[in-house]
C-alpha cells in the first residue's frame, strides 16, 4: 500500500503502546475497498491489496503498534484494556490537511489481548463497514471503513466463522480510556504528553487544558444530538469507546431504531438498559466526567477543589450544547429553520405520539417531508389530528421552503437491522452482492427512488431484529 505515513503516535513514549506486527493469515482476499476514501487519503487504490489489509504485508512507512487504554465498561472499572486485536499502522495527512489514523482491526494477538484470539469475524467487520459508512453519508462524525478482507482462516465464536480484517480510518483512536489508563497509574507526565498530543490533533485553537476539555465536551454533545436525530443507538458507550475527536467509534451491537421508543435497547449485553436510546446524552456526560477527573492535575495542579469546580462548570456546558444542537436538528426535521418558543413542545408532542404508536422513526419523519401527512404512521386515535394543525400553522410562518428543509434532514434509508443481518448471512455463504447493494443505497440516504423503496421498508414481524450482539 503506497501511503505517505507520518507516525506521531509512534514517537510518543514507549509506555503508550506495544509495538506489534500483524499476524500473517492463510489466504487473504479483499471483500471491499473504499476508493473515494483512499483517494481522500492520497492512497493509490490499486496498492490496497489483500495482503496488506489482512496483515501479511506491512506497508512501507507503517510502524504497527497496539495502543494502551483502560476504561469503564458498563460503569465497571477495567484498569487495562488496550488494542487486543487492532493495530495502528500509522498516520497519513489527507487531502484536506487532516491527520488520519489507519488501523487494522482483527490483525492478531497483541500484549493486550488478555484471553482473546486477536481476531474478528466477517459479520462484525461488514457490520462496522456498512454502518460507519452509512453514518458518514448521513453527515455525522465517524471513523471510516477503508477496506475489508477475509483471512481464509476460521474464527471460533458461538460457532466457526470466517475470519476477516477491517482497515479503519479515524481522526485518532485516542479515547477517554486512554487518559484513564495513565490516570490510574498516577502517571501525570503521560497525561500531560497525551493531552498535548490530543490538543495538537483535535483542538488546535485551545490555549489551555480547560479549553481542550470544553471542546471535547462540545464535540461529544454535537455527536450525541446527531445520533438522536437519526435514531441511532450506539449500544456500548463505554469510556474506551468514547473518542476525544468526537467521532463515533466501535460499531458493535449498535442499531438504528425502527419503531420509536425512548427506552429502546438492542444490545444483548446491555441488560440494565444503561445505553438505551434516551440515556445516551446522560451517559456521554458520565464518560466526560471520567475524562475531567484525569485532567484535574493539569487544570489546577495545586488546588484540587478549584479544579473540580471549574471542570464541573465546563462539563455542565454539555447540557446547553446538546440542547441547542438537538433543537436545531429536530426543528429541521419538522421543517423549521427559524426559532419560536413553542417549537420544543411541538417536537416532543410528535415524539410522544410516535412512541405511543410505536411509529417507525425514520419513515414518520420522511413521510412528513414528502407528503406532509404522517397520519398513517402515528396511528393512535386522534394523535395526528391533535398535533397536525399546530404544526401546519407553525410551518406557514417559515420564510423558506419547509419541505426542502425536511427532505435534507430526514433520510429515506438507514442501515436497518434486518438488512444488515441478511447481508451478513449472504456474505458468510460467499455472496457479497447484498453487501455491495446495501453500500450503494446507503451512500445516498436522502435519495428516494424505485430501487430504495425496498430498503426504506420497516421489517415485517418475522424480519424484526430484537437483539444485536457484540459478536467480537
Ligand atoms: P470492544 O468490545 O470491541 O470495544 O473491545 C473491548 C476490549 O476487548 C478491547 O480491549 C478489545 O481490543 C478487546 N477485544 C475484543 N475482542 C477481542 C479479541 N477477539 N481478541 C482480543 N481482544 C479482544
Ligand atoms: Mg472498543
Amino acid at each position: 500500500m503506497r501511503a505517505t505515513f507520518d507516525n506521531t503516535y509512534a514517537r510518543l513514549p514507549e509506555r503508550f503502546f506495544a509495538r506489534q506486527h500483524p499476524d500473517p493469515v492463510a489466504d487473504p482476499a479483499l471483500v471491499a475497498v473504499n476508493e473515494t476514501l483512499a483517494e481522500e487519503l492520497g492512497i493509490d487504490t490499486g496498492s490496497i491489496t489483500a495482503a496488506v489489509i489482512a496483515g501479511n504485508e506491512v506497508p512501507e512507512g507503517a510502524e504497527p503498534l497496539a495502543q494502551l487504554y483502560a476504561g469503564h465498561q458498563f460503569g465497571n472499572w477495567v484498569p487495562q484494556l488496550g488494542d487486543g486485536r487492532a493495530l495502528l499502522l500509522g498516520e497519513v495527512i489527507d487531502r484536506n490537511g487532516q491527520r488520519r489514523d489507519i488501523q487494522l482491526k482483527g490483525a492478531g494477538r497483541t500484549p493486550f489481548s488478555r484471553g482473546g484470539d486477536g481476531r474478528a469475524w466477517l459479520g462484525p467487520v461488514l457490520r462496522e463497514y456498512v454502518v460507519s459508512e452509512a453514518m458518514h453519508a448521513l453527515g455525522l462524525p465517524t471513523t471510516r471503513a477503508l477496506a475489508a478482507a477475509t483471512t481464509g482462516e476460521t474464527v471460533v465464536r458461538e460457532q466457526p466463522r470466517p475470519g476477516a480484517v477491517l482497515a479503519r480510518v479515524a481522526a485518532s483512536h485516542i479515547r477517554v480510556g486512554t487518559f484513564q489508563a495513565f490516570a490510574a497509574r498516577g502517571d501525570v507526565d503521560a497525561i500531560r504528553t497525551l493531552t498535548r498530543h490530543a490538543m495538537a490533533r483535535h483542538t488546535p485553537g485551545a490555549e489551555t487544558v480547560l479549553d481542550f476539555f470544553a471542546e471535547v465536551v462540545a464535540a461529544q454533545a454535537r455527536l450525541i444530538a446527531g445520533w438522536m436525530s437519526i435514531g441511532f443507538i450506539h449500544g456500548v458507550m463505554n469510556t474506551d469507546n468514547t473518542t476525544i475527536s468526537g467521532e463515533t467509534i466501535d460499531y458493535g451491537p449498535c442499531a438504528f431504531l425502527d419503531d420509536y421508543h425512548g427506552a429502546k435497547v438492542f444490545s444483548s449485553i446491555d441488560r440494565m438498559g444503561r445505553y438505551a436510546y434516551q440515556n445516551q446524552p446522560d451517559m456521554a456526560v458520565w464518560n466526560l466526567a471520567q475524562l475531567a477527573s484525569t485532567l484535574l492535575p493539569l487544570i489546577a495542579p495545586d488546588d484540587e477543589e478549584k479544579g473540580v469546580e471549574i471542570a464541573t462548570q465546563a462539563l455542565n456546558a454539555f447540557g446547553s450544547h446538546f440542547r441547542a444542537e438537538w433543537l436545531r436538528l429536530f426543528r429541521a426535521k419538522i421543517g423549521l429553520i427559524t426559532e419560536e418558543t413553542g417549537d420544543e413542545t411541538l417536537i416532543t408532542g410528535l415524539l410522544s405520539r410516535m412512541s405511543t404508536s410505536r411509529a417507525d422513526f425514520t419513515n414518520t419523519f420522511r413521510v412528513l417531508a414528502t407528503t406532509g401527512d404522517a397520519r398513517a404512521l402515528v396511528t393512535d386515535a386522534g394523535a395526528w389530528e391533535s398535533w397536525a394543525p399546530d404544526w401546519q400553522a407553525r410551518v406557514k410562518r417559515e420564510p423558506g421552503d419547509p419541505a426542502a428543509t425536511m427532505l435534507a434532514e430526514n433520510p429515506a434509508v438507514i442501515a436497518r437491522n434486518h438488512r444488515i443481518e441478511e447481508m451478513i448471512e449472504a456474505a458468510v455463504a460467499g455472496d457479497h452482492a447484498p453487501f455491495h447493494k446495501l453500500m450503494e443505497v446507503l451512500a445516498h440516504p436522502f435519495h428516494d427512488g424505485p430501487d430504495t423503496a425496498e430498503y426504506a421498508r420497516p421489517p415485517a414481524p418475522d424480519e424484526r431484529v430484537h437483539q444485536t450482539f457484540c459478536g467480537t
